[in-house]
C-alpha cells in the first residue's frame, strides 16, 4: 500500500451519481462519467494489505483484490489489469453489477466502512479497455479437441472464453437473436450499458470463440446430435423458469412477469422497437417481489414514465445496520439499501408510501380485481408478520393498471425438451444435476451456472464458466488441467 495511513485519513467515497432529474430522462448508466478516476487512487489507498484478506475469501472469483488495490494507488494501471483479468474474465460486468460480496468481507467494515472494492475494480477494468489492455489472446496452437457450449450468459461466456484460449475450438449455441444471457435482456442499460457486452464478444470472436444465435438447442439441433458432433458439451442455459403467483384474478389482462416486460424495454434501447407494447408510460404500477429483478422493473417503469410505481415485498423492512449476532462479519448481510432505482421512484414521489422509496414492507398480495373489459384495476394486499401470517385488520387495496411480477425463478426452462432429449438427471430442487467435477450423468456433458446452481449472481456465474471450463479441459486432454477451478459445484456463499 502506497500509504499506510490512508484508511485513517481518506473517508470513503463512492462513484457519484447522476441528479436522479437528468438520469431517469435517460437509459444511460446511473454514475457521473469521468468521476471515478479522480477519486479511485486515494480509495485505493484506503486498503489496509491485511495478512488475511478476507475480501479475496468473499469473492468466489478469488479476486486477488489487496493486490489491485495497492497497484492502483502506485497507478500501474497495466498491471493492475494484469491481475484483475489473471482471475476474472468479464470485470467490467462485475464491476458495475456484483452486489460487492467482498465489501461486506473488507476487514475495514469491521468498524468503518470498507474499501470501495467494486469501483476499483471498474476503474481499472475500464481503463483496462481505454489504455489497450485487454488485447484479444488467442491460443498459440489448437487442440483439435471441440466444445459446444449451450448459453451465452456469463457462466457461457466465461467458459467458452478459457475454453478458446486453451486451445480448443468453441461454438456458443444461443436461442436469443444477441449473445448475453440474462446481462442482454434482462438487466437494464442503466445498470449496465450494452456496448461492454458487444466489446468483449468482439474480443472473444476475435479469440476464435464462434457464435452462433436464434438457435435453441433441444429444437432448432438436435441435442443428441449436438452431442455426438462434439468433443464435449456444457450447458449453461440458465434458471429462467419464473415463479408463478396463483392467487384469484391472475388471468386478468395487464398482469405479466418481469422477464416478459424487462426484455422488451432492452430491446427498445437496441433499437429494435420503437416502443414497448408492456410500456408503464401513464400507468399505475406494482410490482410483487421485493428483490433485484423488481428494482429493475422499477427502474425501468419510472423511466417510462409511469404515474406512480409501488413495490410489495413479502418481508419486513431489513435493519439498517448489521445485526451482529444473527449475521456477523464477514457475512453477506440483509440490510435495508436504497439502490439507484428506488431513489429515482423516491424523489419523483411516485410512490403512494409512507417510506417514500416506493416499497411496501410485509405485504402479501391476496387478489387481483379486473374491469368491465377483463383488465386488472386494484390489488387487494394484506400486511403480513414475520411467519407470513396476515395481520388482523391491515387489508387494503392499490389502483393499479400494470402488474409486474418478479418472484425470482425455480430452475432451468425445459419447454425447448434439451434436458429431457439429453436424459439429463435433475436435483431435488429442479436444477441439472453434477458430480463433484461438473459432469451431468452423460457422458461428456457438463453442467454449470443458474442452470445446476439455481438463480444466482454474475460473479457466481463467471466462477462457474471458469471452474467447468478446467473440468473439460481436464476431461478433454486426460491430464491436470492448467486452468484455474475458482469454486466447486458446492460451495455457496458466505451468507446466513
Ligand atoms: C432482471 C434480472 C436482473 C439481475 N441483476 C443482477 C445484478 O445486478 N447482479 C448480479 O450479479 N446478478 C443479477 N442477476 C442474476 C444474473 O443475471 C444471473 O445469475 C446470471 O445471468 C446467470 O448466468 P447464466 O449464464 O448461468 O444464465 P443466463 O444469464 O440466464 O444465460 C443463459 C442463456 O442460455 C440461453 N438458453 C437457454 N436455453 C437454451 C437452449 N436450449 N438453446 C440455446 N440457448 C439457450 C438463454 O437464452 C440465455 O441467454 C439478475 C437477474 C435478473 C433476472
Ligand atoms: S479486507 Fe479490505 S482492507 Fe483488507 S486487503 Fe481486502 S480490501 Fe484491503
Amino acid at each position: 500500500m502506497a500509504d499506510p495511513k490512508g484508511f485513517l485519513t481518506t473517508p470513503r467515497e463512492e462513484w457519484p451519481r447522476r441528479p436522479v432529474a437528468e438520469r431517469v430522462r435517460d437509459w444511460d448508466e446511473v454514475h457521473v462519467p469521468g468521476a471515478l478516476l479522480p477519486i479511485i487512487g486515494g480509495q485505493a489507498d484506503r486498503c489496509m494489505d491485511c495478512g488475511v484478506p478476507f475480501c479475496h475469501q468473499a469473492c468466489p472469483l478469488g479476486n486477488l483484490i489487496p493486490e489491485w488495490n495497492d497497484l492502483v494507488s502506485r497507478e500501474d494501471w497495466r498491471a493492475a489489469a494484469e491481475r484483475l483479468h489473471a482471475t476474472n474474465n468479464f470485470p467490467e460486468f462485475t464491476g458495475r453489477l456484483c452486489p460487492a460480496p467482498c465489501e461486506a468481507g473488507c476487514v475495514l467494515a469491521i468498524n468503518q466502512p470498507a474499501v470501495t472494492i467494486k469501483n476499483v475494480e471498474c476503474a481499472i477494468a475500464d481503463r483496462a479497455w481505454a489504455e489497450g489492455f485487454a488485447p484479444p489472446a488467442p491460443p498459440e496452437r489448437l487442440s483439435g479437441r471441440t466444445v459446444a457450449v449451450i448459453g451465452s450468459g456469463p457462466t457461457g461466456l466465461a467458459a467458452a472464453q478459457q475454453l478458446t484460449r486453451a486451445g480448443h475450438t468453441v461454438a456458443v449455441y444461443e436461442r436469443d437473436d444477441r449473445i448475453g444471457g440474462l446481462m442482454r435482456y434482462g438487466i437494464p442499460e442503466f445498470k449496465m450499458e450494452k456496448r461492454h457486452l458487444d466489446r468483449r464478444v468482439e474480443q472473444m470472436r476475435a479469440e476464435g470463440t464462434k457464435f452462433r444465435t436464434s438457435t435453441t438447442v433441444g429444437r432448432d439441433v438436435d441435442a443428441t446430435e449436438l452431442r455426438a458432433r462434439y468433443d464435449a458439451v456444457v450447458i449453461a442455459t440458465g434458471a429462467t423458469a419464473w415463479r408463478e403467483l396463483p392467487v384469484p384474478g391472475r388471468e386478468l389482462g395487464g398482469i405479466h412477469q418481469a422477464m416478459e416486460y424487462l426484455p422488451l424495454a432492452n430491446r427498445v434501447c437496441a433499437g429494435d422497437l420503437e416502443s414497448s407494447p408492456l410500456s408503464a408510460a401513464g400507468r399505475h404500477v406494482v410490482i410483487v417481489g421485493g428483490g433485484d429483478t423488481g428494482a429493475d422493473c422499477l427502474g425501468t417503469a419510472v423511466r417510462e414514465g409511469a404515474a406512480s410505481v409501488t413495490q410489495l415485498d413479502i418481508y419486513g423492512r431489513p435493519a439498517s445496520e448489521r445485526d451482529e449476532d444473527a449475521e456477523p462479519w464477514p457475512t453477506y448481510p440483509k440490510l435495508y439499501r436504497l439502490s439507484p432505482a428506488h431513489e429515482e421512484a423516491g424523489a419523483l414521489r411516485t410512490a403512494p408510501t409512507a417510506d417514500a422509496d416506493a416499497r411496501v414492507f410485509a405485504a402479501s398480495t391476496l387478489r387481483f380485481e379486473g374491469d368491465a373489459k377483463g383488465r386488472v384495476c386494484a390489488l387487494r394486499l394484506v400486511e403480513v408478520d414475520s411467519g407470513r401470517r396476515a395481520v388482523p385488520d391491515t387489508e387494503r387495496t392499490l389502483p393499479v393498471d400494470l402488474v409486474l411480477l418478479a418472484l425470482g425463478f425455480s430452475g432451468p426452462d425445459r419447454s425447448d425438451g434439451l434436458v429431457d432429449r439429453l436424459g439429463l438427471a435433475l436435483d431435488p430442487r429442479g436444477t441439472i444435476a453434477r458430480d463433484a467435477g461438473f459432469a451431468t450423468n452423460v457422458p461428456g456433458v457438463f453442467a454449470a451456472g443458474d442452470a445446476a446452481r439455481g438463480q444466482s449472481l454474475i460473479v457466481w456465474a463467471i466462477a462457474e464458466g471458469r471452474a467447468v471450463a478446467a473440468a473439460v479441459d481436464r476431461y478433454l486432454t486426460h491430464s491436470p488441467s492448467r486452468l484455474p477451478a475458482p469454486i466447486g459445484p458446492y460451495d455457496r456463499p458466505m451468507t446466513v
